[in-house]
């Protein structure tokens, strides 16, 4: 029997978000979330068989059906705006960082308004300091959302499944806002494609180490797509902290659409493929589409979570939810042990197409 061939969508400006470095507990750290990443997973899958294809550009509707105007256009130019500014000359900094973060604690029910000076304005859309703007970010945002919508589209014509290679990730990013890595939502932009083209009701399965609070945020009150996530628990002390509790199941038209499955720092193949398969079980029950935020940072030699999957684990996992016959957008999320992550991918693929 030969291997279904995943088609494997990609853009080279993925490569061009190079985030210099990250700000974690006031320190300036190295990033993880590399443009090595990109080459390492698309070396491995064009030595496995699958085919590259390069995503056309198109998908901007999609995307402003997803995301806020207004962060959108920050994204666009805060960088441009943050060269204009002081910042290199002050302090050496090249990168668009907030500066502080007007919550709740700081406005407390007065009126306000944006903010004139790109580093204050940048704390109404990035939630952390571990995300920045640099030069090449918002073109490889965009096309990474791009890959997505474009993967959408080849399942909405007939493909049983495809791979979009996006880079950055995007789980973390809320309809409004940036952070955790993440800039552009890119398996809300698939979920959204998907329905798009005549789904009537898509599931969405989070296998990345972290709960995605973007994608879960943005559904939260829709009963058209169902987002179920298995990840760390964030009551063990894990990103995003706040949310990702098992507790949470949706609001409004969308209650009882969400369902999160956390697990202790630690876990391995059996309890993690246990909850996989309850997400595939769920999903295959009432959706006739399938998007997979395909995180393999949950792999136990990935330096950025407590949990223990094998590769073999992502080959069972991928069996599960392709054994759901579901067509499916698998979206790339985290994963950044650079000598393991093009193996992770390709075992997720394997599984998944043999399922
Ligand atoms: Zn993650």
């Amino acid at each position: 029997m030969s291997q279904y061939r995943v088609p494997v969508v990609w853009s080279p400006d993925t490569r061009l978000h190079d985030p210099g470095h990250e700000v974690w507990v006031g320190v300036t750290t190295a990033a993880t979330e590399v443009a090595a990443r990109v080459d390492v997973i698309l070396e491995t899958l064009r030595d496995a068989g699958h085919r590259l294809v390069e995503a056309d550009g198109s998908g901007d509707e999609v995307l402003e059906s997803v995301h806020d105007a207004g962060l959108l256009a920050f994204l666009r130019t805060a960088h441009e705006r943050w060269l204009q500014g002081p910042y290199g000359d002050l302090v050496g900094q090249d990168r668009v960082v907030p500066y502080l973060f007007p919550t709740p604690a700081m406005t407390d029910g007065l009126p306000t308004r944006a903010a004139v000076t790109v580093h204050a304005e940048a704390g109404r859309y990035a939630y952390d300091t571990m995300t920045l703007v640099g030069p090449g970010t918002w073109r490889a945002a965009r096309a990474a959302a791009g890959c997505a919508s474009y993967a959408a589209s080849l399942v909405g014509t007939g493909e049983r499944t495809a791979y979009a290679l996006c880079r950055p990730p995007g789980h973390h990013a809320t309809r409004a806002g940036f952070g955790g890595s993440c800039y552009l939502n890119n398996a809300a932009v698939a979920a959204e494609a998907l329905r798009r083209g005549g789904a009537a009701k898509v599931g969405i399965v989070d296998l990345d180490a972290h709960h995605g609070n973007g994608t879960a945020a943005v559904f939260y009150e829709r009963g058209d797509v169902l987002y179920g996530s298995v990840h760390v628990d964030p009551g063990a002390g894990w990103f995003p902290h706040v949310v990702g509790y098992a507790d949470e199941t949706g609001s409004g038209d969308g209650q009882g659409a969400t369902r999160n499955l956390p697990l202790p720092p630690g876990t391995g193949d059996e309890a993690w493929l246990g909850a996989v398969r309850d997400l595939a079980e769920w999903t295959s029950g009432s959706c006739d589409a399938l998007v997979v935020s395909l995180g393999v940072d949950a792999a136990r030699d990935d330096p950025e979570s407590p949990l223990l999957v094998s590769q073999e684990g992502y080959r069972a996992a991928g069996s599960l939810l392709g054994g759901t016959g579901l067509p499916a957008v698998v979206v790339q999320e985290g994963g950044y042990h650079l000598p393991t992550l093009g193996g992770l991918v390709a075992a997720y693929l394997a599984g998944h197409a043999a399922g």
